[in-house]
């Protein structure tokens, strides 16, 4: 490997103490991170024109090595690199490849009831196994918008697992999001936590309630869908940056132009669509059971799990 000196932001052109310090105060704390950001994402911060951002940002990619065309095998190794979560369930694990995929966002959406909740304490849960038992060795943050988290259903989960339930509670951190600003505003918080905690999983539920009662009507819809965009980036960037696993959970909404097969689709559209890597459709059936869709999957079938909700988390059927 080739030698190369330490770099700071204070380094790059265009950054004097001033501006190194307003980008730490934004999120920007290493190089990787100005690295992968967009000109008008560090244009939003005082005192960095449009232009000064793209040199600060080339700057930072010749520095961090990124940015750059990579040759198959580079992203081979990359991917090496990719950990599985377990979801409880062998079956639901088989139909996205294994498990729940890092340095990618999943979306789980369904109606009220369908199972995004369960399966985020799941997943808060599981991420701390060992990888032999399909967890990732890490600790979760959990971004909550609704006030779903319960600790007394971490603990019926840990139990099962045979885990300690006040250090598995101990390993996962919950925010409560107040509205859509303070949401994104907690990816940022925890970018910070990350550097201290090996944060394997993060969680955002409900991505979407929050810009949905905020943002109303025809005129707001843009805005909304901006905003929604620089929020899913984000949070494939903290997936990417920390080999982490992101989950997000979505609502569906009725759509009256479809009289025949499913009336419903998720919320935020191609935006969020786009940007998840996986995109899960959960549905209810009979007696705890869920059926699991995989939709548009970039290299898995097309394909259904059915798993079951009971006392120790999220099953096979
Ligand atoms: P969503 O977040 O999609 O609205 P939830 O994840 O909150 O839905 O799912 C709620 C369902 O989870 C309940 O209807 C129930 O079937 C199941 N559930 C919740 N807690 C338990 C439990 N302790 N034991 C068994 N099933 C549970
Ligand atoms: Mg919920």
């Amino acid at each position: 490997m080739k030698e190369k000196k330490e770099k700071n932001i204070e380094d790059l052109p265009g950054v004097g103490g001033t501006t190194a310090e307003r980008l730490r105060e934004a999120g920007y704390s290493d190089l990787m991170a100005i690295a992968v950001a967009s000109p008008a994402e560090l244009a939003e911060i005082e005192g960095i024109s449009e232009g000064t951002a793209v040199k600060i940002i080339s700057g930072a990619r010749r520095e961090a090595d990124v940015g750059g065309f990579e040759t198959g095998d580079m992203v081979m190794e990359r991917r090496k690199k990719v950990g599985k979560l377990t979801s409880g369930s062998s079956v639901f694990n088989e139909l996205i490849g294994g498990g729940f995929e890092t340095q990618s966002i999943t979306e789980l959406y369904g109606e009220f009831g369908s199972g995004k909740t369960q399966i985020a304490h799941q997943l808060a849960v599981s991420v701390q196994l060992p990888e032999e038992k399909g967890g990732l060795n890490g600790e979760a943050i959990i971004i909550d918008t609704e006030n779903t988290f319960r600790p007394e259903r971490i603990v019926q989960m840990a139990k099962a697992l045979d885990m300690d339930p006040d250090e598995t509670l101990k390993k996962i951190r919950v925010a409560r999001a107040y509205n859509s600003h303070h949401q994104t505003l907690l990816v940022e918080k925890a970018s910070e936590v990350v550097k201290e905690n090996p944060v394997k999983l993060l969680i955002v539920d409900s991505l979407t309630a929050h810009f949905r009662a905020e943002y109303i009507g025809r005129g707001a819809l843009a805005n909304r869908q901006q905003k929604l965009n620089k929020h899913m980036h984000d949070l494939l960037r903290f997936g990417y940056l920390n080999n982490a696993v992101v989950a997000v959970t979505n609502q569906v909404q009725a759509n009256p132009a479809l009289m025949f097969g499913d009336p419903t689709r998720p919320i935020g559209g191609h935006i969020v669509g786009h940007t998840a890597t996986f995109r899960l459709y959960l549905r209810k059936s009979k007696a705890g059971k869920r059926i699991a869709r995989l939709i548009d999957s970039p290299y898995l079938p097309e394909g259904e799990a059915v798993i079951l909700l009971c006392e120790d988390g999220v099953r096979d059927a």
